[in-house]
Parts: C-alpha cells; sequence; structure tokens
C-alpha cells in the first residue's frame, strides 16, 4: 500500500517497502473505513469499480458473514454508546466473534469493521489508567492491519508490514506512553515504529517532536498537527467510560 501526495503537478508516492520496477501501485481515493457498497458507490465518480485485494475480499465474504460481522459491529456500537458495559471481556469476546466472520489472512484483508472499536477501547484504556490492556489492544489492532510484530522484554520489532490507516500513528503513541509505564526498554523501539508511520503518511518526519514528541507530551503542548485526530471516530461518551 502506497501514500500519495503532490508538490504542485509533481505526483509523489511513498511506500513502507522497496517497490520493484513494473509493480501496479494501488492508493486510497477515500478513506477506507467505509462499508463496501457505500466505497464502491463513491468510487463511481473516478469511474471504475475497485478491485484492489480488500474489495475483492470483501466481496467474496459470504452474505452470511457479512451480515453476522455487521450485526456484532452494531452490537458494539450499541453497548458503548449506552454505556452499557465497562468490561473489557464483553468486547474482547464480541471483537473474536467479529474476527471469526473474516476468512482472509489479515495481511490481505485487513479487519476493517474492528478498527474504530479497537481505537475507541484503546482510549478508554488510556483513560482509565490500564496500560497493560492498551499494549494488549494496540498489539491486537496492529495484527488486525495485517501487521506482524515481534515482542520481546527488551526489544519491539515490525517483521511485516501491515496496512497503514491515519488511525495508526495515534495508537502506536498511546503504545509508547503505555509502553513508559510498564517497559520503558521497548519505548525507543516502538517511537521507533510510530514515527515511521508517521513519516511515510505524511512524508516528513521534522514536524514530528512537534506533533507527538515525549518532550512535548511532558509540557502538555502535543499537538498531533498533521493527523486524523482519534477523536472525530469516538463514540460519545468513552472517554468517561472506566473500564474493568
Ligand atoms: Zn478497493
Amino acid at each position: 500500500m502506497v501514500r500519495r501526495s503532490y508538490i504542485g503537478d509533481m505526483m509523489i508516492f511513498r511506500a513502507q517497502q522497496d517497490i520493484p520496477a513494473d509493480t501496479e501501485l494501488k492508493f486510497g481515493y477515500i478513506s477506507g473505513l467505509e462499508e463496501l457498497d457505500e466505497r464502491q458507490s463513491k468510487l463511481k465518480n473516478y469511474g471504475f469499480d475497485c478491485d484492489c485485494q480488500v474489495c475483492e475480499a470483501e466481496k467474496n465474504t459470504s452474505a452470511k458473514k457479512m451480515k453476522r460481522r455487521m450485526a456484532i459491529s452494531g452490537e458494539i456500537v450499541d453497548i458503548f454508546e449506552k454505556g452499557e458495559s465497562n468490561s473489557l471481556q464483553t468486547y474482547t469476546k464480541l471483537l473474536d466473534q467479529m474476527e471469526a466472520t473474516y476468512v482472509n489472512l489479515p495481511s490481505v484483508e485487513y479487519r476493517r469493521a474492528m478498527i474504530t472499536p479497537l481505537t475507541n477501547l484503546i482510549t478508554g484504556c488510556l483513560t482509565s489508567g490500564l496500560p497493560l490492556q492498551v499494549i494488549e489492544l494496540v498489539h491486537r489492532l496492529l495484527l488486525a492491519l495485517g501487521f506482524e510484530i515481534k515482542v520481546t522484554k527488551s526489544s519491539f520489532r515490525v517483521l511485516q508490514w501491515g496496512f497503514l490507516i491515519d488511525e495508526i500513528v495515534v495508537s502506536l503513541v498511546d503504545l509508547c506512553d503505555a509502553y513508559a509505564d510498564v517497559n520503558p526498554r521497548l519505548l525507543a523501539d516502538a517511537e521507533g515504529v510510530a514515527k515511521k508511520c508517521y513519516l511515510i503518511m505524511c512524508g516528513e518526519d521534522i514536524t514530528w517532536e512537534e506533533a507527538y514528541g515525549r518532550d512535548k507530551k511532558k509540557n502538555g503542548t502535543r499537538s498531533g498537527m498533521g493527523m486524523t485526530e482519534r477523536t472525530e471516530d469516538l463514540v460519545e461518551g468513552v472517554e468517561g467510560l472506566k473500564f474493568v
């Protein structure tokens, strides 16, 4: 997956890996978080039917599985919005059931429907002071996006990069905050990965310190500029939820 930007009439592509000559590059015209039919209808304006691996995988998923996935998605939003449950276990169980509706590997089809629930939970756990759960959930988000990671007591490494979505930088910064609390030895590695994602997505990392640097955070002036703020997708009230 590549990101695209412009300087005047020059188009710039950035990728997270070396690309052999003559490779066809595919990039997102729209946010990857919409439903398949919504995405396809938006893409009609561009005059093509998207046949990227994610759309193809969804088209090949049975109606029964899609229906089940949507039902679970609705159920999660419902209990978030009503504040019905502050039990992480309840949400995790629903996420497991949702994950079971995917038939392809996450490296082929990222778990689109799991992203918003996961980022909501990460925020909730962060504000509830549960760094271990934040770590677990950010790891799960990375796996859902097709990343392969290797975590030991003293290192955090990405073995295979996955799909890059805007929310990933904020979640990796949350991971850094949690590691700073629980295992500071992993902080430098995690921050390196977060910064690399930022570089791929923004095209520069000169503003990294300004946006997400840890010094800035200490002074309470971290701005997160240039990136989509997590709060856009937050279900109302989730920041007030105290998870147990
Ligand atoms: Zn597509």
